[in-house]
């Protein structure tokens, strides 16, 4: 059951996803910063997100000196657990995976 609480991403064009939708639309992770990128299936517009326990921070990267991660929106995300190692995130939601790995410049 959906309640209030419950992650909604509402993109600047209008798309909304829930989280799972949220996930699948993503690709890259910069390990440095533990930051993927949120690619909206409406309008293409690419946001860098953090993935925490529970929460989805979603933001920008600008460089001062080194890149810098500035969040802009927090959102709760209930159930959301994660596990990160050296080149990849893990992050799993009501019994599925979804695995973010390092980038390697490919082009789809
Ligand atoms: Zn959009």
């Amino acid at each position: 059951m959906k309640g209030q609480d419950e992650f909604l991403w509402v993109c600047r064009c209008g798309a909304r996803s829930d989280l799972p939708e949220f996930l699948d639309s993503r690709r890259g992770f910069s390990p440095r910063l533990l930051t993927v990128s949120h690619v909206c299936r409406g309008c293409g517009e690419t946001s860098d997100v953090q993935l925490w326990w529970c929460e989805v921070r979603v933001g920008y990267t600008y460089a001062a000196g080194e890149t810098h991660f500035a969040p802009v929106e927090v959102v709760q995300a209930p159930g959301l657990e994660k596990t990160t190692s050296d080149d990849r995130i893990a992050v799993s939601l009501g019994g599925r995976t979804w695995v973010f790995a390092e980038e390697e410049n490919r082009e789809s």
